[in-house]
């Protein structure tokens, strides 16, 4: 039989209040290992000590009494990684509130504006032949997603967790998709990014969690040729002779801090707030979308992915990857290469050839 310890000392060694400890055990948490029946004395044992331990970690944490107890009875790893990313949406989601106050007050200058293109697209017409591969990785749900038609490929990776992360990025996709069925005119893909958005934002409502995805796609217009919209932290690189080069900004806490030079390159990737995006889509009634029109030229391969294949595969070998065989052979290559890596994210890749 185990030590049995009062309540009091018991509260003391595992970091939790006696009245959390009372509280808890009327909603089936933690219950006493012994109750005098007499005196009506809570008592527990020594061995209730180390889960005791796990819900006082998980309480600082934020997480409900009844998903502890939940997750005690069925202990899942997975279900600590979604926790993880609704904290890291939430903190977005403040960090958004904070700089949107802080421009209210006219602190500074607000400095949201529309990213125009890069260059004037022209209206060539490309031809493109894509090949895209996901792998659910590590994680217990696949929550990314991708199209490839002729006229328009993407790539999405849904935040959310409890299963939705996956709807918010089908549901981007499938909305932009839609918007751009026929050949599109650049209008009509920039309102498919807004639409999206909404679709999104709406599923999420009435949620106890938000949702949100990141979407990085390219679609070829009429008007504009060939026209990228992007948000969040999936990434367009182009490879052209030999030479990888990326075409997204990743929006995210580290990179932003090196953008505006507060942080060493070097130092973004063991940064602890580098998978912290500071911008989404659906997680807001609107958001703020890159919008360029990248040159391209025949013999361009382009890679859009999420960061499931880019935290997995360097820069170097990517660029060796990239440049064999036909777009859907690489792609499902890039992807089991990430894969057999040990990828804990999910990892989506698609690859285009520009004809
Ligand atoms: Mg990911």
């Amino acid at each position: 039989m185990d030590e049995l310890l009062g309540i009091s000392e018991f509260a003391r060694q595992c970091g939790l209040s006696v009245k959390m400890l009372r509280s808890y055990a009327s909603r089936g948490l933690l219950a006493p290992a012994a109750v005098d029946a007499s005196s009506g004395y809570r008592y527990y044992a020594a061995g209730q000590l180390h889960e005791a331990r796990v819900v006082a970690l998980l309480r600082r944490a934020g997480v409900p009494v009844r998903d502890i107890a939940e997750l005690l009875c069925a202990p899942d790893p997975a279900q600590l990684d979604r926790w993880s990313r609704h904290l890291d949406l939430e903190w977005t989601r403040r960090k958004r509130a904070l700089e949107g106050a802080r421009a209210a007050l006219a602190f500074e200058p607000e400095s949201v504006a529309q990213r125009e293109p890069t260059t004037k697209g022209e209206a060539m017409t490309y031809q493109l032949v894509a090949g895209g591969a996901t792998h659910i990785g590590g994680r217990a749900t696949n929550e990314d997603a991708l199209v490839t038609t002729e006229h328009f490929v993407g790539v999405a990776d849904g935040l959310g967790g409890l299963e939705m992360g996956d709807l918010a990025s089908r549901l981007a996709l499938d909305t932009l998709a839609e918007a751009v069925r026929d050949r599109p005119r650049a209008d009509n893909v920039i309102a498919g990014g807004r639409k999206a958005n909404e679709a999104v934002w709406r599923a999420g409502s009435g949620r106890e969690a938000a949702i949100g995805t990141t979407v990085t796609a390219l679609a070829i217009t009429e008007d504009a040729g060939a026209l990228v919209l992007h948000v969040g932290d999936s990434r367009l690189y182009r490879l052209r002779t030999g030479q990888l080069e990326q075409l997204t900004d990743d929006h995210t806490v580290t990179a932003d801090l090196v953008r505006t030079g507060e942080l060493l390159p070097e130092d973004a990737e063991g940064h602890p707030h580098r998978h912290v995006l500071t911008r989404a889509l659906g997680v807001g009634p609107s958001v703020e979308i890159d919008r360029a029109s990248p040159s391209l030229e025949p013999g361009d391969r382009l890679l859009l992915c999420t960061d499931g294949l880019f935290q997995s595969i360097d820069s170097a070998a990517l660029e060796a990857a990239l440049g064999t065989g036909d777009p859907q052979t690489c792609a499902d290559g890039l992807v089991a290469r990430a894969a057999g890596a040990g990828a804990s994210d999910n990892v989506t890749a698609v690859v285009v050839d520009v004809l």
